[in-house]
């Protein structure tokens, strides 16, 4: 168990079992992409560690930019996704795939899609390495998942609580009979 401000969590995913699942993504868009040269683009925070693997993984041409978006205060998601760095690279014509840590209500998921649809992009594809499923209710099909996870608060990995928790290199998960003795 571990201790991040004033939330315990504990203990979700291996380092092993999170390697695993980005492998897998990799070797499925290799399958798809490994004739051209996409274009890889990770949604900062959260996506950094993500991203690093993914591409040790991905050992392929390809080109890798950054796109920094967030909908998330705390715990819960303020439904205010800001866009704070655009792409800049020339991606007309290109194949375009999105590199997200987690995706949950979908919200950060719309404002890329809509973002992107503005440009002249070949080809747009979203990967994500968590999703959780129970919770998704945007329209778009997400195209390569890593794990579909339950609807639990999750930290490690680059993904934080209120900035904590990024460089963990395992996930953990809010400990919620904690969450519960709160509330009583
Ligand atoms: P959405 O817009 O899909 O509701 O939320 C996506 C964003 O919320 C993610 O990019 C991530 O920053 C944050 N997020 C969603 N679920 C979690 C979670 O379980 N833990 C953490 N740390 N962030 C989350």
């Amino acid at each position: 168990m571990i201790k991040l401000h004033d939330k315990l969590f504990k203990p979700y995913l291996s380092e092993a079992e999170i390697l695993a699942a980005v492998q897998k993504m990799a070797d499925e868009i290799a399958r798809d992409y490994k004739d051209e040269v996409p274009i890889f683009v990770g949604v900062l925070n959260g996506s950094f560690m993500f991203v690093a693997d993914f591409l040790k993984a991905y050992q392929f041409p390809c080109e890798v930019s950054f796109v920094k978006l967030s909908s998330y205060q705390g715990l819960t998601s303020t439904g205010i996704v800001e866009t704070l760095l655009d792409v800049s690279e020339d991606i007309e014509g290109r194949s375009v795939i999105i590199l997200e840590d987690i995706i949950d209500t979908g919200r950060t998921l719309q404002q890329l899609v809509h973002l992107f649809s503005k440009t002249n992009v070949k080809e747009f594809k979203i990967a994500s390495l968590f999703y959780k499923s129970e919770v998704y209710n945007g329209e778009y099909t997400i195209d390569y998942i890593g794990l579909d996870i339950p609807n639990r608060f999750i930290v490690g990995y680059g993904l934080d609580y209120n900035e904590l928790g990024r460089n963990l290199k395992e996930v953990y998960q809010l400990n919620q009979t904690h969450m519960i003795n709160l509330v009583l």
